[in-house]
């Protein structure tokens, strides 16, 4: 995730990785007021002062987008006042604002207590995105999403799936052909529908040979982990997937 860190005085970039945050560029603000002298007539300060508030803020916009694309990073959390915080929000691409929240922060803290701030509220995000992605799922074109727990495994062996989701809280047992290591959802499977072999093993965990199976296939992988979306996932579970086609 990246961490922006707005205030008048300073501007601050953090990156966390697995657990670590890192400070990777830092900006020194453009002392707003200090810049108006009386010369600036007192009808004009507050639109010039508005004005270069944008600006800067566009060009903060700016820095992150190109911090995020360098890092690969997949959130922003934003801390900031809350009119550098709206023209901050203003400059940023429809991408990262889907998936930007806010948290509290004090200018000056380390990183540490930056990466425990933005924990919080990276878990909130991504509690928001399990429940879209479980509405998507409700809501998809019946074509464009599996519709069973065996589709999704057939998909799956197909290569047509570009997101699998699963509720891997529990383990479903399965079965799972040695041969064309087509998965199935029935326990009691002696010859493979598919390619006929007689080879065909029980297995006590078919989301588990199923994730494997999305990885190898380089599928997205989201977990259903939230406890209303897992009970709104439960007719669903415990595999569903989004299709490439
Ligand atoms: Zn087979």
């Amino acid at each position: 995730m990246l961490v922006v860190l707005l205030s008048r005085e300073q501007s601050r970039f953090f990156v966390s990785h697995l657990g670590a945050v890192e400070e990777v560029y830092r900006v020194k603000g453009q002392r707003i007021r200090g810049m108006l002298t009386d010369r600036v007539p007192r009808d004009r300060r507050d639109a010039l002062a508005s004005q270069i508030l944008k600006d800067e803020a566009k060009a903060l916009a700016s820095i992150a987008e190109t911090i995020g694309r360098e890092f690969e990073t997949s959130y922003v959390l934003l801390c900031a006042p809350p009119d550098m915080g709206a023209a901050f929000r203003d400059h940023l691409s429809k991408a990262a604002l889907a998936r930007l929240a806010s948290f509290e922060a004090g200018v000056h803290a380390s990183a540490a207590e930056i990466g425990a701030a933005a924990a919080a509220a990276q878990e909130q995000l991504r509690v928001r995105e399990e429940h879209e992605l479980v509405g998507r799922l409700l809501e998809a074109d019946p074509a464009a999403v599996s519709t069973g727990t065996q589709e999704t495994l057939d998909c799956l062996r197909e290569g047509r799936v570009l997101t699998l989701v699963a509720d891997d809280s529990y383990a479903t047992p399965g079965s799972h052909c040695r041969q064309c290591q087509s998965l199935f959802e029935a326990t009691q499977v002696s010859t493979c529908p598919i390619c006929r072999a007689a080879d065909v093993e029980a297995i006590d965990d078919l989301v588990e040979a199923a994730l494997e199976q999305a990885i190898d296939a380089k599928a997205h992988i989201e977990f259903i982990r939230d406890p209303a979306c897992r009970s709104a996932f439960a007719g669903m579970g415990p595999l569903r997937a989004l299709l490439r086609y």
